[in-house]
């Protein structure tokens, strides 16, 4: 589906708008209605079960949105969290460097001098997209982060998080001293970030408020175990960056035992598979639909020793977008914080080693990852429109369908009220043909309907208390018993967790 069909048919049936939309909407914020909100916790839920079942010392924390002023001086944000723009003399439009020079410089802008950007502007003559004068202009880099004043003295400064990373990096002692103070540790941050971005575009995928769930692990640089035999028989998809140096595009399949031996740390790689295998097997997103796209050195940030962006093709956006990635971030937070705050984030082992710990960071975009599943699972089918999310994921997970209001209304009210009580995100609609209530349904990606009908309620009759059950993908209608019903559909209303090699238990 194109972006606009896409995005007209989410804010038709509420999972999202523009913010502030009577006023013509504020670029870069949207809202969530009560489809979009139930899709997004369950989206946030599937991503804990799935990271925080990597291990029981990964830990979900609740940071603080706000950093005072020395915490990102410290983390090196304020001094470098910009972003080049390109001004337009004529029609004053600012675009993202990056942006107007995305086809001569594919690498980006990153690192380069105003004046360096300049001149690449001026040698390829490239013309201000919007009124196509060539007059672009490049100021001073511009700042992404959102600052405010803090407290009432006005000489306090505090920023919005750009990224919830930081949290995670400040509660580093207080956790270790609270924990088990053994390394690994991993803490998770669901939470929002801030970023004022020049030129916010692609609905969900360039926001200036935006969701995030991060697993930041912190460990000792000499051991990062995993249980590496939980994904030995993974191939990934890797677009490497040497590759495209030579100019393919093309994606290489390659084994996790391939990639250790080829000399990716088995931490690393077991994560990056992990990543892979949450997108496949609990998104749903079709294998040759994503890719593992290696960063040069170039590329990435400097603190960075090895980073896979994972990315998506997505129709609404016309091709791959990154929808997460794993850093391999070394010692630079502990050691940046470490400085900044006075207070040194060694910890003491078990075996009386000191060490810094190094972190591997994987990222995730809640609200991009929240438009990818709309892109891949919703279509239109000739008259048919079916969202087909994963079971677990739907907002509704079962439509409660009186065949006829007045006979069967009541009936199906204590229906639904039994089945929310037995923890079933259940919803009733009563009004027009059933056909077109099951085409509601179907495009809100409610995954089971039932349907109370004359048998039903027919006290004597042998059919009392049965209903029929649909399945949204195959359209299969069955008669069940209403008291199976929980029982049913409890697997597949349960976010996955991740595959661990045999258990002790059968
Ligand atoms: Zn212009």
């Amino acid at each position: 589906m194109k972006l606009d069909e896409l995005f007209a048919l989410l804010r038709r049936r509420g999972f999202l708008w523009p913010s502030s939309e009577i006023y013509g909407g504020a670029q870069g914020l949207y809202d969530y209605g009560p489809l979009g909100v139930a899709l997004k916790r369950r989206l946030e839920d599937a991503w804990s079960a799935w990271f925080l079942g990597l291990s029981d010392d990964y830990y979900p924390i609740q940071p603080s949105e706000l950093l005072p002023e020395p915490v990102v001086r410290a983390s090196g944000h304020l001094e470098n969290f910009t972003d080049p723009e390109a001004l337009c003399g004529h029609c004053h439009h600012a675009f993202r460097a990056e942006t107007v020079l995305e086809k001569v410089r594919p690498e980006g802008v990153d690192g380069l001098a105003p004046s360096a950007i300049a001149e690449l502007i001026a040698q390829h003559h490239v013309l201000c997209p919007s009124c196509g004068q060539a007059a672009l202009t490049v100021p001073a880099p511009f700042h992404l982060m959102f600052g405010v004043d803090f407290g009432v003295t006005g000489r306090e400064r505090a920023y919005l998080a750009p990224e919830t990373a930081q949290g995670s990096y400040l509660a580093f002692a207080r956790m270790w001293d609270v924990g088990r103070k053994t390394l690994p540790l991993g803490l998770a941050v669901i939470g929002r970030a801030y970023r004022n971005e020049i030129a916010p575009r692609q609905v969900l995928f360039r926001m200036r408020a935006f969701t995030q769930a991060e697993l930041q692990i912190f460990f000792d640089p000499a051991s990062f175990p995993v249980p590496f035999a939980d994904v030995r028989d993974e191939r990934l998809p890797l677009l490497w960056a040497a590759r495209r140096a030579e100019g393919a595009t093309d994606i290489e399949w390659t084994s996790v035992t391939d990639l250790v031996a080829g000399g990716l740390p088995e931490f690393y790689v077991y994560h990056l598979a992990q990543l892979f295998r949450f997108l496949r097997d609990a998104l749903g997103y079709p294998a040759e639909r994503i890719r593992l796209f290696e960063k040069s050195e170039s590329e990435r940030a400097f603190y960075n020793r090895i980073q896979f962006d994972a990315e998506v093709r997505l129709d609404s956006l016309g091709g791959f977008r990154e929808v997460g990635a794993v850093h391999y971030r070394g010692d630079y937070d502990l050691g940046r914080h470490s400085k900044g705050s006075g207070r040194d984030l060694t910890v003491t082992l078990t075996d009386g080693r000191r060490v810094l710990p190094h972190v591997l960071e994987i990222t995730f975009g809640v609200d991009r990852n929240l438009w990818a599943l709309a892109d891949l699972h919703l279509a239109v089918e000739g008259e048919r429109t079916v969202f087909r999310l994963p079971p677990y994921l739907a907002p509704i997970a079962l439509g409660v369908l009186p065949l006829l209001k007045k006979d069967h209304g009541p009936y199906a009210r204590s229906l639904l009220d039994r089945l929310r009580r037995a923890g079933i995100a259940a919803a009733y609609d009563s009004s027009a043909s059933i056909g077109r209530r099951y085409a509601r349904m179907d495009e809100a990606g409610v995954p089971f309907c039932v349907t109370v009908d004359g048998e039903s309620v027919d006290p004597a009759g042998p059919t009392r208390d049965t209903v029929t059950l649909r399945e949204r993908d195959s359209r299969a209608q069955e008669r069940v018993a209403i008291a199976e019903i929980p029982a049913r559909l409890a697997d597949r209303l349960r976010p996955p967790r991740p595959v661990t090699a045999p258990a002790e238990i059968a």
